[in-house]
């Protein structure tokens, strides 16, 4: 019988990132659908028990936490030694957490303490007579891998918004507290500071129902055969603050700020969407000015319904990349947006 370890980190306020709740949902199913296997739930932070608390109805039979101030921040070594210590006091044989940055560092290097295997970017799983096989993409999203391991402990990462996220009740966990002695060694990293956009200026929101796609067709000369930075800037920045989307942009429109010409001011490369880009999750994609080529589009691989904006009706959109291709002027099509997104506010 297999043992589940849902494992998560604690945010500073005390709170579970949503990532991580999508993992405990996939920790619960998995449990359930090997034949009600036993569920404990393991928790690293400064002070772990309102996160406790906060999935107590989740189903684990223990809570196990390593707390304190040590804790508290991301660092391979702390993190490491903390979840180590959970997975043997669990003695878990399936440890299921979330594919973020912190626990896709670190959770390789644990599996190898404890002799076990990892799969990161697991997107979907299935059990089928007592034998669990797991889901995940490979050549930037182009092509779906199924496996199953007989090694144990199995870690599995999930991506963020590949799952459903657990949404049961509060309660009162009793939590069991491990005592974890961590060298001078491993705290010699220490995190002063967090540089972060303010809110507004912020323009990649994973948790936003819409991602809009700028193309490098906004800079680009219009009929009138001038180029219209300013409006374009004008146009989108006015769309994101009126519909609260994530942006997204293609390799083109970025290359052009690294080329030293004039972009749009709130793009950096990490906007870029495709095969040398990001594949975010959104419900709904909107692209605008850009061409739809496939080293792009690939990255569009879980956009759930997706349209365009192009002047081009020969575009890449127009050859099955997009359920809705309005061959159109991008500029005019997102003022009378605009407008009417504002009259309903
Ligand atoms: C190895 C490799 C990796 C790559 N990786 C990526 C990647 O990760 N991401 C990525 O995006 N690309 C990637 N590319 C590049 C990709 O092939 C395309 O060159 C790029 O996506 C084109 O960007 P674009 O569509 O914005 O620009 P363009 O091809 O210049 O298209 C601009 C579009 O804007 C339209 N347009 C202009 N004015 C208007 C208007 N007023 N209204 C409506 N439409 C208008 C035009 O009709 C045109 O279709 C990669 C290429 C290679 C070779």
């Amino acid at each position: 019988m297999e043992t589940i370890l849902f494992l998560s980190d604690v945010d500073a306020d005390g709170t579970l990132p949503p990532a991580a709740l999508e993992a405990l949902g996939t920790a619960k199913s998995v449990a359930a659908a090997l034949g009600n296997a036993p569920l404990a739930a393991g928790l690293v932070g400064g002070a772990p028990q309102p996160a406790a608390d906060r999935i107590a109805g989740c189903g684990a039979g223990r809570f196990l936490a390593v707390a304190g101030p040590a804790f508290d921040q991301p660092r391979y070594a702390s993190d490491a030694a903390a979840a180590e210590a959970i997975c043997r006091a669990a003695q878990a044989t399936i440890v299921v957490a979330a594919a973020t940055s912190r626990w896709n560092r670190v959770l390789p290097g644990v599996a190898q303490r404890l002799q076990g295997c990892v799969d990161t970017h697991v997107t979907g799983w299935a059990a089928k007579d007592g034998v669990l096989s797991l889901t995940r993409w490979y050549y930037r999203q182009r092509m779906e891998g199924v496996l199953r391991r007989s090694a144990r402990p199995w870690f599995i990462l999930t991506d963020p918004g590949s799952q459903a996220a657990w949404a049961g009740g509060a309660g009162q966990a009793v939590v069991e507290a491990l005592a974890v002695s961590l060298p001078d060694a491993c705290q010699r990293t220490t995190v002063t500071g967090v540089q972060a956009p303010t809110a507004d200026a912020q323009t990649i929101r994973p948790d936003a129902k819409l991602l809009l796609v700028a193309g490098a067709g906004w800079t680009k000369k219009q009929a009138d055969g001038q180029t219209h930075l300013p409006e374009a800037e004008r146009l989108i920045s006015d769309f994101l603050r009126l519909t609260r989307a994530s942006l997204g942009s293609s390799k083109s429109l970025v290359d052009l700020s690294g080329e030293g010409q004039a972009v749009l001011s709130f793009l950096t490369h990490l906007n870029q969407v495709g095969q040398t880009g990001s594949t975010p999750r959104h419900p709904k994609g909107l692209a605008t000015c850009c061409h739809g080529e496939e080293p792009h589009t690939v990255g569009w691989r879980f956009i759930a319904e997706r349209r365009a904006v192009n002047l081009d009706p020969n575009c890449g959109w127009a050859r099955g990349k997009a359920d809705v291709l309005y061959v159109a002027d991008a500029f005019a099509v997102m003022a009378g947006l605009n407008t009417l997104l504002a009259e309903s506010q």
